[in-house]
Parts: C-alpha cells; structure tokens; sequence
C-alpha cells in the first residue's frame, strides 16, 4: 500500500521552506497523492507568516485534477497550557490544524511542563493532529500523549523529516518507536506527515515506512492510505 494523503507540507510562505504552492501541487500529483495539506507555520514561528494569510485561503481553489487540496497550520503550541498562536476565529477558518512545539516559540520544559502542554493542545476542538512528539528536546510521556489523543480523537504525526540525519529533532528514530508502541496498544491513529520544506519531499514517506515495517506497526491505525479518514483530520464542511 501506498500513502495518498500528505497532511504536512511547507511553502516559502512559511519562511524557511523553499517551493511554492504550485510547486508542492504538481509534485504530489507526480507522486500520486489524492489529498495535499498546506500547513504553514503559525505566526510566532520566526519568519513565518502573518495572520491575515491564514485569512486568505478563501482565495485558494481546493481541487486540482484530482488533487484534494487543504489548507491549515501547523500552529505554534506556545506555552504549557497549550495555547496556540492563532486566535480562535482563525483557527475556524482553517480546514485542519496540527499542533507542535518548536524550540523557537516554546522553551522545552520538564516532563510534567511539555506533557501538559501537548495534552492541552490536543484538547482544543480545532487540533486534529499533534505534529512530530518525537523530539527529545521536549521529554514527554509519550503513553499518557498516546492515550489522551485515543480520548481527544487526535492523531499522532509519525514525521518523515525528523528521520532525516541532519534533523534538528534528535533521538526520533527511537522516540517514534516508542510512540508506535503505544499507538498500537490504545489503538490510536496515526498520520504519517512528510513536513516538506521543498516539493522534491511532498509524499516522500520512505523513512517512516521502513520503520512502520520493522516495528510491524498495523496498517488499519496509519490513516494516510484512506482518503475516508480525512473526516478524522479535517473538518467536515471541508471535505
Ligand atoms: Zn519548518
Ligand atoms: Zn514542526
């Protein structure tokens, strides 16, 4: 089987990502996505967007031969609540949201401090996806994440890119292994995100997947090879 659904992807918009929208579009249609999830940054990112972009989606058409296109954030998880980094009536406006700490908008806490603020972000009715938990800069519990994402209806993100030798994300082949192992226990879904900086990566699952085969992870809790399980991830009235 073959993931046809790339919920995290990146623009220049996003500061540090070097491919256009349309650019990111031909590569998943070359790649034989069904759906391409735009995910920008979320404001407090250094260099990424401002606000009034995430309210111009409007203006971007949904569909490109085929191609389902969505357009959310990855919004910044900005303090040990869980508060994001856009306000509610954006975070409306968008047709998905994932949530991730980065080291540049959250300081990494203790445990107890990183574990509350992901499980807070989960709790948020607009988060549908807890974007890369797999970075040991942020010690968390990942058997009580993986456990309040089963409750919150919140998938995992098992992301592509901290597999990357020359990831900032450290210690991520093992801490996934770890979030694979619990995923499967609570039976909770997991999204596989390729989080592309440049079109050359959009729906480049190669890293994950292998690691998805040594763990024997079940193919029925990875929602990417399903365009049906896009309810799970974006709203209903986007579909
Ligand atoms: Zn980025
Ligand atoms: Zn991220």
């Amino acid at each position: 089987m073959t993931p046809i659904i790339d919920m995290h992807t990146h623009t220049m918009a996003s500061g540090h990502g070097y491919s256009t929208l349309k650019e990111n579009i031909e590569a998943a249609k070359e790649r034989g996505l069904r759906a391409l999830g735009l995910s920008e940054h979320g404001p407090a990112m250094p260099g990424g967007p401002h606000i009034f972009f995430f309210s111009n989606y409007r203006c971007i058409p949904r569909e490109y031969e085929g191609l389902r296109l969505f357009c959310g954030v990855e919004a910044n998880i900005c303090d040990y609540d869980g508060g994001l980094d856009l306000e509610e009536g954006i975070l409306e406006r968008m047709d998905y949201v994932i949530a991730s700490m980065h080291t540049m908008c959250c300081r990494p806490g203790t445990i107890e401090e990183n574990t509350q603020a992901s499980i807070m972000a989960m709790q948020n009715p607009h988060v549908t996806v807890l974007g890369h938990p797999d970075d040991s800069r942020y010690p968390l519990d990942r058997e009580k994440i993986v456990r309040v994402a089963k409750e919150s209806g919140t998938a995992i993100e098992i992301n592509n890119s901290s597999l990357n030798p020359l990831a900032a994300r450290k210690g991520a082949r093992e801490n996934i292994k770890e979030l694979l192992y619990w995923c499967g226990r609570y039976e909770t879904p997991v999204l596989l995100g390729t989080d592309s900086h440049i079109c050359y990566t959009v729906g480049d699952f190669t890293e994950v997947l292998t690691v998805l085969e040594e763990e024997a992870f079940p193919k029925e809790l990875v929602l990417n090879y399903d365009m049906n399980n896009l309810k799970k991830i974006v709203k209903p009235d986007r579909l």
